[in-house]
């Protein structure tokens, strides 16, 4: 085995404990969807209206809230977002005082539970510590939002994206890359303003129960309108210019995500409400479809016209699978 090849084994394995838990792969990912515009990735190009970049940060020049800041204004969808109100600001490894701060206003909006404020500011901090650890045992922890616990779905409570320093300062990581976990992001906090409206169906905090729809199908089905948002984008940037600015390691990395939340949707609903979203999810899904052929990832892309393909090589191990989706 020659270096080069323990390297990308080694990162492999790291890849697959990081985004796809359960599955095992014994081959390294092949990009059909990248052939023709690898070339063009990786490059560190700077997008429109921003003066920040992340090598600025990650050298020290610029502070990572500062770059946090312009990306609201620079990233045109979080513009829109936080023009609507649904989007308070982007924070950085946020203290439980700055999280105490920032949260009281905001969860005030909750007219029925007034009384409880002081509990709803610090039960919003305790899930917000608890998606971290989450996100620390499988290995990542990029962002997430908050307020985020299912009682707030649907209520129209703005909400706050937090960015720890992990893709900030990934070595590899590009402006590219945080757009796009930006772009992740917001879905989550549309979805969290308003709810998930899906054919006749709103889900919200008012049909989220045990009995009903479980908080972990919940999570699954959010990361995968979330993964959703970023593969269409990026598949966007290849139709309409022919690259791809995201490194390649970041691609692989929500390909694999968004493969593990579809596999979760398509195999685990165990409610009537859960089997009609799933449903429901996948028509609005089908563009960007994912399945398993000989042991292969192949995610389909047929969008705005055109129709490609991501394929990730490697062994799906569907008993794995089970056991770690289930934690
Ligand atoms: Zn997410």
């Amino acid at each position: 085995m020659t270096k080069l090849d323990e390297l990308s084994r080694r990162e492999f394995l790291r890849l697959s404990s990081v985004g796809a838990a359960g599955m095992t792969f014994d081959a390294n990912p092949v990009y059909s969807f990248l052939s023709s515009a690898y070339a063009a990735s990786n490059v560190q190009s700077k997008q429109p209206n921003c003066s920040f970049t992340l090598d600025g940060v990650k050298s020290g020049k610029v502070a990572p809230q500062d770059y946090l800041n312009e990306r609201i204004k620079c990233v045109p969808e979080a513009a829109e977002l936080q023009k609507s109100g649904k989007l308070k600001g982007f924070l950085y490894e946020p203290s439980d005082e700055e999280l105490r701060a920032r949260l009281t206003e905001p969860l005030s909006k909750i007219k029925s539970d007034k009384g409880k404020l002081p509990y709803l500011v610090e039960l919003a901090i305790t899930r917000y510590h608890k998606s971290h650890a989450e996100l620390k045992r499988q290995g990542n922890v990029e962002a997430s939002i908050v307020p985020t616990h299912a009682s707030v779905i649907g209520k129209k409570i703005p909400v706050y994206v937090a960015f720890t320093p992990y893709r900030i300062f990934h070595p590899e990581s590009n402006d590219a890359d945080v757009a796009s976990l930006i772009i992740h992001e917001l879905k989550h906090v549309k979805d969290t303003y308003d709810g998930m409206t899906l054919g006749n169906i709103h889900l919200s905090y008012q049909n989220i129960s045990p009995k009903t729809f479980r908080t972990e199908f919940l999570r699954n089905l959010g990361e995968l309108r979330a993964e959703y948002e970023e593969l269409k984008r990026i598949f966007k940037e290849r139709v309409d210019t022919g690259k791809v600015s995201v490194s390649s390691k970041y691609l692989s990395k929500t390909g694999f995500n968004y493969a593990k939340h579809w596999k979760f949707i398509q195999d685990y609903a165990a409610t009537e409400l859960e089997d009609k979203v799933r449903k429901l999810q996948f028509e609005e899904s089908k563009g960007i479809a994912s399945e398993i052929k000989d042991n292969k990832f192949i995610i389909h892309f047929d969008l705005f016209g055109r129709k490609t393909h991501l394929a990730v090589e490697g062994v799906y191990n569907k008993q794995n699978n089970k056991q770690n989706l289930d934690k």
